[in-house]
């Protein structure tokens, strides 16, 4: 199918960052076949593109989607705490895959709505992964025509060991229920069935995430990475979200979770780290020199109050960083045109040297060319070439947004809320034509969701009663480490 896109502003992100006129550009399969003025074709399919400003697809480089039954739900609660009500070690699961594949269709219908052409899904499913519920999380992503990176989200050690002292708070009565062993056999097992039926197939890439390296032994994070080398696979792993995660390294390794994976050989170009809030210069030269990648979550860290990453400061230090939502109860929504904008305004309260500020366009870029590095798939995404995958999105410039028109960087970061996407199309394919989804019955979609929503939040109800016993001693492992770390608010963010 030829698709010929006319007369439109084309903001192309090239290697000169080209900004083109009353432009046209065809679309053959999946590809990019030319871009210029006036090209004379007979193609399948015209569109309009008078008033419109054609760019490249956003990318959204990371979230959870098993956090899409959680959207409005939490607030308030800082990582360590929160994550005993968004990922329960106690009860919880299993759902049933139709639940699985709404959920991840819900989130999936918001991102298409906002522009988004490829994601980067870090999936945890309770109490453990299972291949049928991953094969809807994949098949969500396919019906809708995403390009979709995910993750099978796991590590192998007990709660018990996940955090710092967790044997001097936590009652010895709950120390049993807490270190159930994820066994590994059966986890990489798992990886190699997704991997078989998914992995660089219908436009889809599996994922290896470890989770975050203190979730996991240093033999389970070497092992993943043989598995991601043999399959080349993307890496994707948490690190340095929150001031507790500090003192984890320092009590874990006695040294900082970069350094410590750097010396294990874990660190590599494949690595999409998440989070990054508090590391030092130290953490963002190994990271710039292994070539791994950093997904800046800014919405996210504010919501769990876990910090403002020091995004300018990777950026002098050279790190590639790509930005990402995270799930959708530290955000309650998957708009890249919100993270974007909320990365532009957090750097520039980080210091007064406002020459040295990012600017749109640059900001712009951690959502559109550095995440194909990220996603493995630089050769198919990161900006409009011919011989790119033809990942679009066509927005309305006669729209509040853009009047009076001004400086189009300035007004997709700051004026535009994804409101004024029209048009998506990923891999060629159309997903969404004039605000119309195409290849899913939207309404049909929420209404199923809707109707199961009750008995999920019965389920649902119990469970967090039921995990809620350990928030008092979370809450002292908690505050015992944000003491600790009291000096790294100055040390770290100058
Ligand atoms: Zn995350």
């Amino acid at each position: 199918m030829k698709i010929l896109l006319k007369n439109a502003k084309i903001l192309t992100f090239n290697a000169s960052d080209e900004i083109l006129e009353h432009a046209d550009l065809l679309i053959n399969g999946r590809k990019i076949e030319k871009i210029g003025n006036k090209i004379e074709e007979l193609p399948d399919k015209v569109i309009d593109c008078t008033d419109k400003l054609v760019m490249p697809g956003l990318v959204n480089s990371h979230l959870h989607s098993d956090e899409n039954m959680f959207r409005g739900l939490f607030d308030n609660l800082p990582l360590e705490p929160w994550m005993l009500y968004s990922c329960p070690p106690l009860m919880y699961g299993p759902f049933s895959e139709r639940l699985i594949y709404l959920r991840t269709m819900i989130g999936a219908m918001e991102m298409v709505r906002k522009g988004i052409t490829c994601i980067q899904d870090d999936v945890s499913e309770c109490p453990k992964a299972t291949l049928g519920g991953y094969n809807q999380v994949f098949q969500a992503y396919k019906d809708i025509g995403l390009k979709g990176n995910i993750a099978v989200n796991m590590g192998d050690r007990k709660y018990m060991d996940k955090l710092p002292y967790t044997r001097e708070f936590i009652p010895e009565k709950y120390h049993e229920q807490l270190s159930s062993q994820p066994e590994q056999e059966e986890m990489f097992a798992l990886y190699e069935e997704v991997i078989k039926r998914w992995d660089k197939k219908d436009g889809m890439k599996v994922v290896f995430s470890t989770s975050a390296p203190q979730r996991c032994t240093d033999e389970y994070l070497m092992r993943a990475l043989d598995m991601a080398e043999k399959y080349d696979l993307p890496m994707h792993t948490h690190i340095l979200e929150t001031r507790m995660q500090r003192v984890t390294g320092a009590e874990f390794y006695g040294k900082s979770i970069v350094r410590h994976i750097k010396e294990l050989g874990f660190l590599t170009d494949r690595l999409t780290i998440i989070h990054g809030v508090w590391m030092d210069e130290r953490d963002m030269g190994l990271i710039a020199d292994a070539g791994a990648y950093v997904a800046h979550n800014p919405v996210s860290n504010l919501k769990l109050g876990s910090g403002i990453m020091p995004l300018r400061k990777m950026v002098k230090n050279r790190v590639n960083v790509v930005l990402g939502t995270d799930g959708m109860s530290s955000n309650d929504g998957y708009s890249i045109f919100e993270t974007m904008k909320f990365a532009a305004l957090l750097q520039k309260v980080m210091d007064s040297d406002y020459r040295t500020w990012l600017d749109a366009k640059a900001i712009m870029k951690l959502a559109v060319t550095a995440p194909a590095g990220s996603l493995r798939r630089k050769a198919e995404t990161g900006g409009l070439e011919t011989g790119k995958d033809a990942d679009i999105c066509i927005i309305n410039l006669k729209s509040e947004a853009f009047t009076p028109f001004n400086d189009v960087y300035n007004h997709l970061v700051y004026c535009e809320d994804g409101s004024d996407v029209e048009t998506v199309i990923a891999a060629g394919q159309i997903l969404m034509e004039d605000r119309k989804l195409l290849n899913v019955d939207e309404k049909a979609m929420i209404e199923e969701l809707q109707g199961m929503t009750g008995e999920f939040k019965e389920r649902y109800k119990r469970t967090a009663e039921e995990n809620s016993i350990l928030m008092p001693s979370v809450d002292q492992i908690y505050k015992k480490c944000v003491k600790q770390t009291e000096e790294y608010t100055c040390n770290l963010f100058v």
